[in-house]
């Protein structure tokens, strides 16, 4: 793989296109497991040197976004340039007018009461054909989970965005990883109340 280490986290060196690619070829894989996809950014970086878990995480993620301006400046210092910023946010929109065109099913988990719902009616107003098969606004806690990933695997969702927020939504996505049946799970933050609007 091809990645750059900051303060002994991975940060891989991939494009926006690279990565669409990617997902497209995970989503195409018969019997593929679920990959964990995390956008870094300083934030995360911070959390991670008090957070062992959290550092495992990042360190076992199947891919970990440069998200942050600031993971930039670290490559090209370490004469390890990125080749662009990738971030959750932007991602977020990407993968669903990707969804659209390419027909990966989505499943939209968590943010507050009816955000999810909304960023799917906004999502299918303006990218006609997209699949969201499933939103569910829950919750992270440890009661919930079984029949949350229960939901997910029922929907029969290609990909899984969990808003709860960072590091919550990160943990929860490595903690079912082997149960899911989705074929990426990203932490999305706050890009379903963006989407929703
Ligand atoms: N969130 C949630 N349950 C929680 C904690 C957070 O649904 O227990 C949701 C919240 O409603 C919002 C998102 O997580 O949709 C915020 O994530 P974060 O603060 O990480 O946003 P960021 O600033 O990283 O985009």
């Amino acid at each position: 793989r091809d990645r750059v280490s900051i303060l002994s986290l991975p940060v891989d060196r991939i494009t926006y296109r690279q990565w669409m690619n990617q997902i497209d070829r995970w989503v195409q894989e018969t019997d593929g497991r679920a990959h964990q996809v995390c956008t870094v950014n300083p934030e995360f970086l911070v959390m991670a040197q008090r957070d062992f878990n959290f550092s495992t995480i990042l360190r076992r993620a199947d891919l970990c976004l440069p998200d942050g301006v600031g993971l930039l400046w670290a490559a090209k210092r370490l004469e390890q340039p990125l080749p662009e910023r990738v971030t959750g946010s932007d991602g977020t929109v990407m993968i669903a007018e990707e969804a659209a065109k390419r027909g990966w099913k989505l499943f939209l988990l968590g943010a507050a009461p009816g955000v999810a719902d909304q960023a799917a009616a906004v999502m299918r107003e303006h990218l006609p054909g997209i699949q969201v098969v499933g939103t569910y606004s829950g919750s992270p806690a440890q009661e919930e989970e079984a029949a949350i990933v229960e939901m997910v695997n029922a929907s029969g969702a290609d990909i899984l965005l969990v808003a709860y927020g960072a590091p919550q939504q990160d943990k929860w996505i490595a903690r079912n990883l082997p149960r899911l049946k989705v074929k990426m799970a990203m932490g999305v933050g706050g890009s379903l109340d963006f989407i929703a609007g």
